[in-house]
């Protein structure tokens, strides 16, 4: 089969010939017609920052296909299913997993970074991270359903707790801000402010469901949020840039009682509020990280269902030979992409 293989640090991957994978009896093999190219690629592609598991390996954690082998354990699948697949893979043992909090399994493993991914015609997927994709979800929207929606769905409804009514700040419109956006439309959220710096990304997320949005280079952000805001500051704040302006911004800008889920991440330590404002205010500060597979079930049961529209959310797709393509263009944010998908239909 053919593959897209990344050898070393700063050098293209490659198209190869490699075999179809083995599956194991608790395997299935996928064909697999759309994978999305995330920032975690660009990341290990060009800045050597996330190791991977081993080298040379397929890259692509984001892939939607259809079942085409079931190992001999595997009774829950069969051929010609058409799936969405979840990229992390968990223990299902420790004590993470046992309380229902699989994001962060302490022997969290990721399909595409520490095993070979959906970069490739075939892919071998544990049978667990499957989810049923609907006839009526194209494939490249299933693809980008599991991380590009996932990682801010965990934002905004896991770890943000949103609530009918809330006033929500999305600070950093990229893919996973927009997506954020629509996220919290969903939810129910009632005054929905979007914040960035490039007016056609703003633009962008009015589009997308922001009720209102501020432009940082106007000065004052959190002024701003809170003039919107009838001068109270919004119910939950969702950071999705990691840096410590960003970050600030978002503590800045929340109520009393308010929340701050931080999705971006970042090298640099969080300094916020002194805790005569902090404590004094019962603020929250949350982290958010990944997804689990649950809530790729629900992604795709609003997305068929019509309540999630992501049909502007690819904003271009390449066939596997292009990977280089793709990634250089993600890398440049080349007209400022939501996401990039890698088709084989
Ligand atoms: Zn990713
Ligand atoms: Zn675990």
């Amino acid at each position: 089969m053919k593959a897209a293989r990344f050898h070393k640090v700063n050098e293209k991957l490659t198209i190869e010939r490699i075999p179809i994978p083995q599956i194991k009896p608790d395997e299935v093999l996928v064909d697999v017609k759309a994978t999305g190219i995330c920032g975690s690629d660009v990341h290990i592609v060009y800045e050597g920052v996330t190791l991977t598991g081993f080298l040379p390996i397929t890259l692509g954690h984001e892939p939607s296909g259809v079942v085409a082998e079931v190992g001999e354990n595997v009774t829950d699948w069969k051929v010609g299913d058409r799936v969405v697949v979840s990229a992390i893979v968990i223990c299902g043992k420790c004590y993470n997993c046992l309380r229902g909090r699989e994001s962060i399994c302490i022997n969290k493993k990721v399909l595409g970074i520490h095993f070979n991914g959906g970069l490739a015609e075939y892919m071998a997927v544990p049978s667990r991270n499957l989810v049923k994709l609907p006839d009526n979800v194209p494939f490249d929207q299933g693809a980008i359903c599991t991380d590009a929606v996932a990682t801010p769905y965990h934002a905004v409804k896991t770890q943000g707790r949103i609530k009918l009514s809330d006033t929500v700040a999305i600070i950093g419109l990229g893919g996973l801000g927009v997506h954020a956006i629509q996220i919290a439309k969903v939810a129910g959220a009632s005054r929905i402010i979007g914040i960035g710096r490039t007016p056609s990304v703003l633009e962008r997320a009015l589009k997308n469901g922001a009720t209102h949005v501020v432009n940082i280079n106007d000065g004052n952000p959190a002024q701003q949020i809170k003039d919107i805001t009838d001068g109270y500051g919004v119910d939950l704040a969702i950071e999705m840039v990691g840096t410590q302006d960003m970050i600030a911004l978002g503590a800045d800008c929340i109520k009393q009682g308010g929340r701050l889920v931080i999705g971006g991440l970042g090298p640099d330590n969080i300094h916020i509020l002194p805790p005569t404002i902090f404590v004094r205010q019962e603020l929250e500060v949350v982290g958010s990280y990944g997804w689990d597979i649950r809530e790729i079930a629900e992604i795709v049961m609003l997305l068929s269902d019509g309540k999630l529209d992501l049909s502007n959310s690819v904003t271009q797709r390449f066939e596997l030979d292009d990977i280089n393509r793709a990634l250089e263009n993600l890398k440049d944010r080349v007209d400022h992409p939501v996401r990039l998908v890698i088709v084989q239909e």
